[in-house]
């Protein structure tokens, strides 16, 4: 069998010497397989491309793709995913969170199981922020409130596929991608594989906050229509305010009429009240229309260097 390893980097200069000492030690020891190390250089801007390329110069197992700018982790994962040759594919960080060590024993759960997908499950998220911690538990239970299909919570990417869903992933044009979910969204059959999550061996976290938002964004709009139906809520809502308050007033004039003051300013907070609500939903709207606009231009999730800086 032969085992594709992927491994998206952007600006991990300070990681890539011990990420590729602690691999080839653990690759090389499976004595039963072939490896692959396919590495996705997300168009750094430190030493990343110069190292990928060394290793691969010295070591027949490294594969390198280059992207011509920064397109982000998804694509990154995206580009090994299609680009691999193995029987079964590992997607892994490059900050060595996801310890290389345990993959004997996710490989030997494959075997065991046959198991198309067996996802890493976070135990315990060590050196993580407080905010990252809680934003992250958020984001999967706000997720699964929101789709109708239920994705597994606390995992990444970290992830073994297997052939069947390698092929699958190819037939899937959208862009961007929300990788974890569409793999879920496949249907296989898949089971968790324990493990500590680690603390960043070197460098910061390459995921801002504004590039978490979009991927939460992108999460969400994937796989939901749900925040379309706030406006049928909130369309519902209106209308109801507005027959109560117009038999309230109806009410006061036969009854009380000396009450009602010829007045003009419940009509200006109703009609700002409406505006405000047809704002909110032209906004749902707009951002559904933009998604969709997004994926019917079929722009290319990633383009290539020129050969001469890949390794293929
Ligand atoms: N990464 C990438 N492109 C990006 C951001 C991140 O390829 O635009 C890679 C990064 O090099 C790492 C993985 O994605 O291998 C996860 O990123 P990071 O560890 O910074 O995220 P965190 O673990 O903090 O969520
Ligand atoms: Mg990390």
């Amino acid at each position: 069998m032969i085992v594709s390893i992927i491994i998206p980097c952007f600006n991990e200069e300070a990681t890539l010497d011990i990420l590729y000492t602690r691999l080839t030690s653990v690759m090389s020891s499976l004595e039963k397989h072939q490896y692959e190390i396919v590495l996705v250089n997300d168009g750094s801007k430190d030493k990343t491309e110069d190292m990928l390329l060394d290793f691969a110069k010295k070591d027949k197992h490294i594969k390198v793709y280059s992207f011509s700018r920064n397109f982000g982790h998804q694509a990154a994962v995206s580009c090994g995913i299609h680009n691999c040759q193995g029987d079964i594919a590992i997607i892994i960080d490059a900050d060595l969170q996801d310890p290389p060590e345990v993959l004997p024993d996710m490989i030997a759960l494959y075997e065991k199981t046959e198991c198309p997908i067996i996802y890493g499950k976070r135990i315990s998220r060590e050196g993580e922020t407080f905010f990252k911690k809680i934003t992250a538990r958020m984001f999967y239970r706000i997720i699964n409130l929101m789709s109708d299909i239920t994705f597994p919570v606390d995992t990444g990417d970290f992830r073994l596929i297997d052939k069947s869903v390698i092929e699958a992933y190819k037939d899937f044009p959208e862009s961007p991608k929300y990788i974890r979910g569409l793999i879920s969204w496949m249907g296989f059959e898949q089971i968790p594989f324990e493990y500590e999550r680690k603390s960043r061996v070197a460098g910061e976290t390459k995921y801002t906050f504004k590039k978490m938002l979009m991927f939460a964004k992108t999460g969400i709009m994937s796989f939901s229509i749900k925040p379309l139906r706030i406006s049928l809520f909130f369309g519902i809502l209106s209308i109801s305010a507005a027959v109560i308050l117009g038999l309230w007033v109806f009410y006061l004039y036969f009854n009380r009429p000396e009450v009602l003051v010829p007045g003009w300013a419940s009509i200006i907070i109703s009609v700002l009240f409406l505006g405000g609500i047809q704002m909110f939903v032209l906004s749902i709207i707009a951002e559904y229309l933009g998604s969709i606009f997004n994926i019917s231009k079929k722009r290319p999730e990633y383009i290539l260097k020129n050969k001469k800086k890949n390794n293929i």
